[in-house]
């Protein structure tokens, strides 16, 4: 009897093996957290510490979530293993401590990109995919001459440049001229340092909606983009646009997904832990991936459906 029971042990133990190395199963229609980040140095309401989001960084790999960029999310443009989940880093303002080159051009590593890019080469199932939202007009990480070797740089390394207006004002306090120069100058600025790179996603500053809020979905602007500069006409239809609050995202796949007004998680102590123990305590409602690659829907066309 003993024998007998025994004889069962080391199948017990494959099947409780096999059990801990199934994925969980698929849900497809569960939610997608978009994170955003603003400056790095010490913790407070804006800003998180370099050492938080080293955490931040693991935290997130451990758990199962990989990086995907905002494009890549809205357009469910991305194939990850099965059980795993999409997570979009998103980074606002171009603040000088997101990315710093030393003297000579190099990447500093105290700089948050550069942690992200030691991180990914010891767990490459977590690459530097994020995505950038820059103001052309006021800084973009701070160091004018490298601005654009900057911007080449992410792309180079699979993260996404997106427009967050020319000088980050409030759109809802601004006539419609106004804003499509704001979004047009901004669109134009990216397109210098990046020629030809097509800018699909916006961030609304302070998360605000012009009252019109179809113009930062998609216009144009015509005017001269600099004292003497011939004018130019600069248009956009984005496929994404993002507030700055304040919880998780639906499923790229559900239907009516409102493109163009996508909520974001903001990423501070204790918002961030306030978010993935939500997840870690309902399971149920996070998208997880089947391994499959899905793509519903192609750009700009998702934002426009689904404007309203
Ligand atoms: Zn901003």
């Amino acid at each position: 009897m003993l024998l007998r029971r025994l004889s069962w042990l080391p199948l017990l133990a494959v099947f409780s093996w096999s059990l801990a190395a199934a994925p969980p199963r698929a849900n497809l229609r569960g939610e997608v957290m978009i994170l955003v980040y603003h400056n790095f140095g010490p913790e407070a309401r804006w800003s998180r510490s370099l050492a938080n989001f080293d955490s931040d960084l693991s935290r997130l790999e451990s758990a199962g979530y990989r990086p995907v960029t905002l494009r890549q999310y809205v357009t469910a443009d991305f194939q990850l293993p099965a059980g795993t989940t999409p997570v979009v880093l998103t980074f606002d303002d171009g603040s000088r401590n997101q990315m710093k080159f030393t003297a000579g051009g190099q990447l500093d590593p105290d700089c948050a990109v550069a942690h992200w890019v030691a991180f990914a080469k010891a767990h490459p199932d977590f690459p530097v995919h994020g995505t950038f939202f820059v103001n052309p007009g006021t800084d973009v990480f701070g160091q004018r001459a490298f601005i654009k070797p900057k911007l080449e740089m992410l792309v180079k390394l699979g993260s996404e440049i997106g427009n967050h207006t020319y000088d980050h004002p409030h759109l809802n306090a601004l006539p419609p001229a106004e804003i499509d120069r704001e979004i047009g100058l901004g669109q134009y600025d990216i397109d210098r340092y990046l020629p030809g790179y097509d800018v699909t996603s916006f961030a609304l500053p302070f998360g605000q909606a012009p009252h019109d809020d179809a113009l930062a979905v998609a216009s144009s602007w015509t005017g001269a983009p600099g004292r003497n500069a011939a004018p130019v006409t600069v248009r956009w239809r984005y496929g994404a646009v993002v507030l700055v609050g304040s919880g998780p995202a639906p499923s790229p796949l559900v239907e009516g997904l409102k493109a163009a007004h996508l909520p974001r998680i903001q990423v501070f102590t204790p918002e961030f832990d306030k978010w993935m123990t939500y997840f870690e305590r309902n399971p149920a409602r996070r998208f997880i991936s089947d391994g499959e690659h899905h793509a519903p829907l192609s750009l700009p066309a998702r934002a426009l459906a689904s404007r309203r």
